[in-house]
């Protein structure tokens, strides 16, 4: 992250030139009808997404969460500019990213966006030191930007490496390793930060703590942040939850409270617990109190 010599923030550049509140970093995010699909080695085509609708407003902190094979991680990576939709489309801030030339989404992915694959060791380069590592992750800024980022010691000391700055990744524990992946991630000053499962195979312990680092980059600098997790206990910790299901976005949780989501399409996506229990093809009952509310109940019990 990028800051000024007064050790604050830099604020980010607003549309009309204007400074906007310097904690305002983070970009929005915003999906429409996104597709995916794999072609493995066989000639088959998997499906990975199938018309996904999602928009994360800039600096919300979201957790995509779902059974592996949903298509988190797929998602995950779109959003990074690593891959690009085989449909659909992609905006980060006013910019469609799934239109976007090699080039200059080389440029987005090397300064605005940091995605964290998951796996920390997928993120560094094993026979380098800490500080290395920091180095290579902001080869691709610009002179003035790199002057004006955080000094390595600092952004060492926010994870809790300072004493490892000197130490190759090969020798460091699971927690050290991710701890620094994420310090490489957020050395660039992104907008949005995106992690794919970072706390998996970590211990209680190295997971709060990474948890917490994750928050407090959000806290400190606003940063939008999307973090993919298969971890009902971590997905707990984000104000907002989007459960992925066989490729589309289903129910979402806020603030403790669970919603039902309308797709694009009209189809309506239960929350989980609900979505096991009642089948497709289940004939549901839908009354109007007309107070505002609609009761949902199933209307195939009443009539066995
Ligand atoms: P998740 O992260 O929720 O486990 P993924 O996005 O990794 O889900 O995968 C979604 C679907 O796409 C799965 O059916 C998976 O098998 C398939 N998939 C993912 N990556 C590839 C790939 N490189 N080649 C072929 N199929 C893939
Ligand atoms: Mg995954």
């Amino acid at each position: 992250m990028r800051t000024g010599r007064s050790g604050s923030a830099v604020p980010a550049r607003a549309a009309d030139g204007d400074e906007r509140d310097p904690r305002a970093r983070g970009i929005g995010v915003r999906c429409q009808g996104v597709v995916h699909l794999y072609r493995t080695f066989e000639g088959h085509d998997v499906v990975a997404l199938r018309g996904v609708d999602l928009a994360i407003a800039p600096g919300e902190r979201v957790a995509f969460l779902g059974p592996s094979g949903s298509g988190k991680s797929t998602l995950l990576q779109l959003l990074g500019g690593i891959q690009r939709p085989s449909a659909g489309r992609i905006f980060l801030g006013d910019e469609e990213i799934s239109r976007m030339g090699e080039r200059y989404l080389a440029r987005i992915r090397s300064r605005s966006v940091s995605t964290m694959l998951q796996g920390a060791t997928r993120n560094l380069l094993p026979y380098a030191t800490a500080r290395q590592n920091i180095g290579f992750a902001r080869l691709a800024l610009s002179a003035a930007d790199r002057r004006d980022a955080m000094l390595d010691s600092e952004l060492l000391g926010r994870v809790g490496l300072d004493d490892q700055a000197d130490q190759t990744v090969s020798t460091m524990s699971g927690g050290q390793r991710q701890r620094l992946a994420l310090a490489c991630a957020v050395s660039t000053g992104p907008e949005l930060l995106l992690a794919d499962e970072p706390t998996s195979q970590l211990s209680h312990q190295d997971r709060d703590h990474v948890l917490h680092l994750l928050h407090s980059v959000g806290d400190d600098f606003g940063t939008t942040i999307v973090v993919v997790t298969h971890q009902p206990e971590v997905a707990a910790t984000f104000p907002r939850t989007v459960t992925m299901k066989g490729g589309r976005v289903g129910a979402e949780g806020r603030d403790g409270s669970e919603y039902v989501v309308i797709g694009a399409d009209g189809d309506l996506h239960l929350p989980g617990h609900l979505s096991a229990e009642w089948r497709p093809g289940t004939l549901v009952r839908i009354e109007d109190e007309g107070t505002g509310k609609l009761v949902i109940s199933r209307a195939d019990e009443e009539t066995q």
